[in-house]
């Protein structure tokens, strides 16, 4: 023990987050929710360190409040011995606050946004109810645990530093799990106080003495039962499913009168269809309550769309166009891009890393015309966008302006992929924007283990700091590689970036990751090896948001279960087809070399087909009797997996003579060469040699795997 400590330890955490940040509908509630939780955290963090002179330990505090770059767990001390219960009151108070500040923000805000001239106006009384209604929802979604233990070195009879954080993390853990519905409300197209169950023996009961009361004052007598109805029927959230909606009232229960309006007045805001409840409202309008309240500059705020990352590499092309020519600005090309800029203006909601590639751009003209460009989402140069009604109506265009537009755009592609044919040397040179993004999920494997094997708060404290400047490398790292950060709190990622750059950056980031942490801590590392697992995804830019984020999860979960330190590569296309495999970090590169034609494709799936069994032991007895008595299964195995490997080769070497033409021949008989070397040697883990389907998903993975 270096030092003698007397102080309170303090473990506070907002648990469960996953839902709340996940349940999005567009990518910008999703960097809100994160944002939002990472907002809280520093806030309580500032205040315990202002009022109480709190000492952090985890996470260290960071100033920055425009990145989501610490997580939802804190441990800091409190030397004041008498102070310890007035901090976690005051704590849970100061966490209250800051959500009904929120809440409040947000149905202001929503209620003041601009309606249809002949829109009915909700009156102060309603709109109060919506704020209770709001602040119920988030009260109830977002909570704050606080707890905390006296420790003591000096005089020994107390626990050690490391057995008292981990008493604490097992209270916290009961309390996680034994939380009860603390419902005292029912939600409604308002909040409606829960029946006394002990005066009122049922629902009906509650209802004749109770809320008819309140609706026959409202409604004609006869009405009676259809009010009922709608009480029972208020619209739940479209976003999480899990309130009801802001804006619903006795007689609208869709809360049709706002949210239609909304969406014709502010599609920018509010896609078509969609209603949100208090907790969905408050990420959707966290944005302006940074601005507003925080006074964070709006450039500094928001997330690129989906789409937009998909056309960021096509964006880059064009700055190198006209970095690289010297083109005069009634150059063609430039005046089609003129002509292609300002539809919407998506404020610096591009991937950052444009902004300065621009600044060695010196003509202000064109300086002007590529950030009109960049302020231009990246589906506006989709064709596909430009030919359905539904994407340009959003936009304001007529079909005959989306046909202009079109016809520009096309003019434009063929530009830059003559260009490209020309200068053969560029890279990762895009002629047109990618349809698809990646999605990147990257978690420290087994923290907690290494947490356990640090014994004092120095040490403690030196891994926070150590992991906060991680957190700042991998946002660097993530730039760098054009991609958008969603969170990074050090020992985990979630970012986009465009398809072509994605595997590089996650390789990147995991090695960053081990490298910096051996080197920092390596006794730790002796004992249990720092790595990371992960995900990515290439889906399409339309795909719904919830369902690729399930499936990023889904995937890093299965990296984990297949032994850590590995990566689940997947692709899902528009059509939901799909196929994932899950690689090692040291087999990227071998990977990456892999060639792939569609007949190997094929011809393993016809294999796959040949060992079609339940399981590998179906497998192994259905072949038994093509083998002498005295086989053991062991053997039979052995002679299997030499008989397949032969089988491959065989197979391949008749069909491509047959078949295929001499240059597809060559691919072919390389890709079986490296695919024995890597994935078919006897020392492989991971791909047993009659695991049809895991190599048929791989080559599926690297085929539709963008040239990096
Ligand atoms: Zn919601």
């Amino acid at each position: 023990m270096s030092k003698k400590t007397k102080s309170y330890i303090f473990h506070i955490t907002i648990p469960s987050i996953q839902k709340f940040i996940s349940d999005s509908r567009k990518i910008a509630d999703l960097w809100a929710g994160s944002l939002m939780i990472s907002y809280l955290m520093k806030e309580l963090l500032k205040y315990v360190k202002k009022d109480y002179e709190a000492k952090p330990i985890y996470p260290v505090l960071q100033n920055d409040i425009t990145v989501a770059n610490i997580t939802n767990v804190a441990i800091f001390l409190i030397e004041d011995k008498n102070k310890a219960e007035e901090v976690k009151i005051k704590l849970e108070q100061k966490f209250i606050n800051l959500l009904e500040n929120l809440a409040h923000f947000s149905i202001n805000s929503f209620f003041q946004e601009k309606l249809e001239e002949n829109s009915d106006i909700y009156d102060n009384n309603e709109i109060e109810n919506y704020l209770y209604l709001a602040k119920y929802q988030i009260e109830n979604t977002l909570k704050l645990f606080v707890e905390y233990e006296w420790l003591e070195y000096d005089k020994q009879i107390n626990k050690n530093y490391k057995e008292v954080l981990e008493n604490l993390a097992d209270i916290i853990n009961y309390r996680k799990k034994s939380q009860l519905p603390t419902k005292d409300y029912i939600e409604n197209y308002k909040l409606i106080e829960k029946p006394n169950w002990k005066r009122w023996n049922s629902w009906e009961e509650f209802y004749e003495n109770n809320l008819k009361k309140e609706i026959i004052e409202k409604k004609d007598k006869r009405k009676e039962i259809e009010n009922l109805e709608y009480l029972q029927g208020v619209y739940r959230c479209s976003s999480c499913g899990e309130h009801t909606i802001i804006g619903a009232t006795l007689e609208d229960w869709r809360g049709n009168k706002i949210w239609t309006s909304l969406w014709k007045n502010n599609p920018k805001m509010f896609n078509r269809g969609e209603r949100l409840c208090g907790v969905c409202l408050t990420k959707r309008y966290f944005r302006k309550y940074m601005q507003e309240v925080e006074k964070v500059k709006d450039e500094d705020l928001g997330f690129p769309s989906t789409s937009e990352i998909g056309a960021t590499l096509f964006k880059k092309s064009i700055i190198e166009i006209v970095k690289k020519e010297k083109l005069t600005l009634d150059n063609k090309f430039l005046k089609n891009l003129s002509k292609l800029k300002d539809l919407g203006n998506i404020k610096g909601n591009y991937v950052k890393k444009l902004n300065s590639d621009l600044d060695k751009i010196n003509n202000e003209d064109k300086v002007n015309l590529i950030k009109g460009i960049l302020n231009t989402d990246g589906k506006w140069f989709i064709e596909d966008v430009l030919k359905n009604p539904n994407d340009y109506e959003e936009a304001g265009l007529s079909k005959e302006e989306a046909k202009q537009r079109l016809y520009i755009l096309k003019d434009v592609i063929s530009y830059l992929e003559e260009y490209k044919k020309n200068n053969t040397d560029l890279e990762n040179f895009k002629f047109k924007p990618s349809e698809y993004y990646a999605i990147i999920m990257i978690d420290g494997d087994s923290i907690g283990e290494k947490l356990s094997l640090i014994n004092e708060e120095k040490e403690h404290e030196n891994f926070s700091k150590t992991i906060s400047k991680l957190s700042e490398k991998f946002k660097k790292i993530v730039e760098r590689y054009y991609g958008a950060l969603i969170y990074s709190g050090g020992d985990d990622v979630l970012a986009l970036i465009p398809t072509e750059k994605a595997l590089d950056c996650a390789y990147r980031i995991q090695g960053v990751f081990s490298r910096y942490l051996r080197y920092k801590f390596p006794d730790i590392h002796k004992k249990s090896q720092f790595s990371m697992s992960g995900a990515l995804i290439y889906a399409y830019h339309k795909l719904p948001l919830s369902y690729v984020l399930n499936e990023v999860r889904k995937c890093e979960k299965k990296s984990k279960d297949e032994g850590k330190n590995r990566i689940c590569l997947k692709y899902i296309k528009r059509s939901l087809s799909s196929a994932e495999v899950v690689l090692e970090w040291k087999d990227i590169s071998k990977f990456k070399q892999l060639p792939v034609s569609k007949q190997f494709i094929y011809q393993i799936r016809e294999f796959k087909n040949i060992f079609k069994f339940k399981d590998e032991y179906e497998n192994l007895n259905n072949l038994k009797p093509f083998y002498k008595s005295g086989k053991s299964l062991k053997e039979i195995e052995e002679k299997i997996k030499d008989m397949q490997k032969n089988l491959i080769l065989s197979f391949l070497t008749r069909k491509t003579i047959d078949n295929i033409s001499s240059e597809d021949y060559f691919e072919l008989i390389g890709s079986v060469d490296i695919f024995r070397k890597i994935f078919i040697s006897d020392e492989s883990k991971y791909i047993k040699v009659y695991d049809f389907e895991k190599i048929e998903n791989l080559l599926l993975v690297k085929r539709e795997m963008p040239n990096g």
